[in-house]
Parts: structure tokens; sequence; C-alpha cells
């Protein structure tokens, strides 16, 4: 597939979440004739926070703590991404509040990764986050980490999508069909495994998310277990069920994230609230698997774990260049896809 591309190359997406619809819009604009499969429902793409976040991500979560440039390049492309798709992006910040020992602590791991968090009072962390307690006196604050409202983002991705010519049919795609090129972007869905031997690393991680039916608008705010991003409806976020695939709601483990995120907003008290649950993919070194499979005309684009939409214009680029033979860019080898096999 790298070398000279036969124009127009067909390709078949598997997968109409985040890393589908980019990769199909990425490939329509290089040239490709694109039809994503999907049989539709919603997915981890269209309940996730939205956030893109590459430094609170590798403050709080140790996985992917080693891949801070990644994540740093990959929310790098999303000003360009966003203008080419027509969606809209936060750049708010984001901010920590809690006790102060924790606080402390996450002021140590930004110390520790090279970065400098602003201390900010009470005060000024409730002008960015509108509704903030005022039980916090202090916080740390990054203007590094963005955001997107997921549900809205992922329908101007597939207008985009259709706008650049893109075809979509609500199937499972059980192979290539016609197409030159099978581009797997199944999430952590077990019905691609026979299709390229690569997703066997993958593992399913479970996400509970509550959403109050809000008009929230400000920074995003990390607390102890708990996140509060704001969009349409503020998000309360989320669990990490480890080894757990199904998307059944457990209104229990809901209580629990809503609780905490009344703490951070008290002025929710008594709203609607919709739980909802996904499945992210995971890999054992954090990252997703994006590039060549070992199977023929067969190109990977998921296990991108809890940072789905912050990394998926890097991916994008990488399956493009899969199929095209462009540059991958500097972070390609990082995310092939045969990285896990076992060596002699
Ligand atoms: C609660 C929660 C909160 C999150 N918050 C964030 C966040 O704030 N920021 C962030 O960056 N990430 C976040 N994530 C992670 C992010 O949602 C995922 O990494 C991302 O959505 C994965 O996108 P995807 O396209 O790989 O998979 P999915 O969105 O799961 O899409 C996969 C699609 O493939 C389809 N499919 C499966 N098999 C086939 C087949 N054989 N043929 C055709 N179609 C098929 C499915 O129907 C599905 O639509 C969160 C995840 C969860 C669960």
């Amino acid at each position: 597939m790298s070398g000279a591309p036969r124009v127009p190359i067909a390709v078949t997406v598997a997968g109409a979440g985040v890393l589908g619809l980019a990769s199909a819009i990425a490939l329509a604009d290089a040239g490709c004739r694109v039809t994503v499969c999907d049989p539709g429902g919603p997915n981890a793409s269209s309940i996730a926070a939205g956030m893109l976040a590459p430094v609170f991500e590798a403050v709080l979560d140790e996985a992917v703590r080693p891949h801070l440039d990644l994540l740093v390049a990959a929310r790098d492309l999303w000003p360009g991404f966003a203008a080419r798709t027509g969606v809209a992006l936060d750049r708010s910040g984001a901010l920590a509040v809690g006790e102060a020992a924790w606080l402390d602590e996450v002021a140590a791991r930004f110390a520790a990764l090279q970065l400098r968090p602003t201390e900010i009072g009470g005060a000024t962390a409730r002008g960015l986050a509108p509704g903030l307690a005022e039980a916090w006196p202090r916080a740390l604050m990054t203007r590094e980490d963005w955001q997107v409202d997921a549900p809205t983002a992922l329908n101007a991705l597939r207008r985009a999508a259709a706008d650049a010519g893109v075809a979509f049919r609500t199937a499972v795609a059980r192979g290539p069909g016609e197409a030159d090129v099978l581009v797997l972007a199944t999430g952590a869905h077990a019905s691609a495994q026979a299709l390229a031997p690569e997703l066997s690393a993958l593992s399913p991680i479970k996400g509970h998310i509550v959403r109050v039916a809000t008009e929230a608008a400000g920074a995003v705010v990390r607390s102890q277990g708990v996140y509060a991003a704001p969009g349409s409806g503020m998000a309360f976020g989320a669990t990490m069920e480890a080894g757990r695939d199904d998307v059944g709601v457990d209104p229990a483990l809901g209580e629990p994230l809503h609780a905490a995120g009344l703490r951070l907003f008290p002025g929710l008290a008594g709203l609607p609230v919709q739980v909802a649950a996904g499945v992210r993919a995971a890999t054992p070194d954090a990252l997703p698997l994006a590039g060549l499979s070992v199977a023929p005309g067969v190109i990977l684009a998921t296990g991108a774990r809890r940072n789905g939409w912050l990394l998926a214009p890097l991916v994008a680029r990488v399956v493009v260049a899969g199929v095209t033979g462009a540059d991958a860019g500097p972070y390609a080898a990082q995310l092939d896809p045969r990285r896990f096999e076992a060596r002699p």
C-alpha cells in the first residue's frame, strides 16, 4: 500500500466513531473514495466528555504520562482539524481543585513533567468555571488543555465527511468488500478481531459518565476521582472499569460521580441527570494502534483508551500515510500496530 498510490484508492472505514470519521475525512481529502460502515447506535465517541487534555491526562493518568509529547502534538493538530470540519473548539482551559494535600501532589506532578500550572485563587477559579463551589480557596490552572462538545462534534464530523464525498452504509463491515483497503476503526468492539491479529492486544475499559441537563460553559474542572466538563450538559466523569466490555448502565455507579460532581457545582443539584456508559479500547502502553496491520490491505485506527478525541487528528494522519504513502509524521512508530508482536 505504500509507494505510488493508485488514484482514487477505494477505502472502506469500519466504524463511525471519532477515529473512523477523522480518518474518513482525511482520506477523502487525500483523494480516496471512502465508504464508512457502521451499524449505528451510541459509541464511546458520542458519550465522551470531549476533553482534549494532554496536560491533565499526563498529570493525572500514570499510563499516558510517558507520552506527553505525543499528546501535545495531537492537540496541536486540533485548530486545523476543527477549522476543516466545523467543530467548535473551546480553549477555556482546565483547572484542578481539591484538598490541599492532593493539590500539592498534583503540583508536584506538573513539576516532574517540567510543566508549570498557574496558581489561582478561588474567586479567579469561579470566574473561569462559573458555578464552581466557594469551598475551594485555590486552584491549579492550565490553558494547554482544550475541549469539544463530543456529541455535537461527532455530528459535525459526520457532516464534514458527507460534504467531502464520503458515503455511509448502516452495516457491520466483515472485510474490505470491493475496496482496496479496509480501515478498522471499530473501537472496543470484538466483531472485527478476526480481521487483524493486532486487535488481540486490546482490552476494554468501561466508563460511566453522568450528564446534568444544563447549559454550562467555561473551564473543565478536575478534582479527586471526578472531572466536570461543560458543554451541552455538564458531564461528571468517569469510571474506569477494566475488563468490562458491556454498555449496560448501572445507576449505582453513576451516583458517586453525581455526588462528587455536585461537590464541585452544588448549584446543579436537583436538575435532571442522564447516566451513560461506553467502552474504551486500551493497549498495553495506552497508545492507539494506528497504521498497517500484518493482514494485507488492513489499516488500524483504534485503541485510543481515554484520549480518542484528543488523538483523532494524529491517528487520521497515520492512517492516510498507510493508505497513500504520505509522510506519517514523527509519532507513527509509537503507534505502529505491530509493536506488540512477540519478538523471537
Ligand atoms: C465515559 C468516557 C469518557 C471519555 N472522555 C473522553 C475525553 O474527554 N476525551 C477524549 O479524548 N476521549 C475520551 N474518552 C475516550 C474516547 O471516547 C474514545 O477513545 C474514542 O471515542 C474512541 O473512538 P473510536 O472511534 O475508536 O471508537 P468508538 O467511538 O467506540 O466507535 C467505534 C465504532 O465502530 C463501530 N463498529 C464496531 N465494529 C464494527 C464493524 N465490524 N463494522 C462497522 N462498524 C463497526 C461501532 O458501532 C462504533 O460506532 C472517553 C470515553 C468514555 C467511555
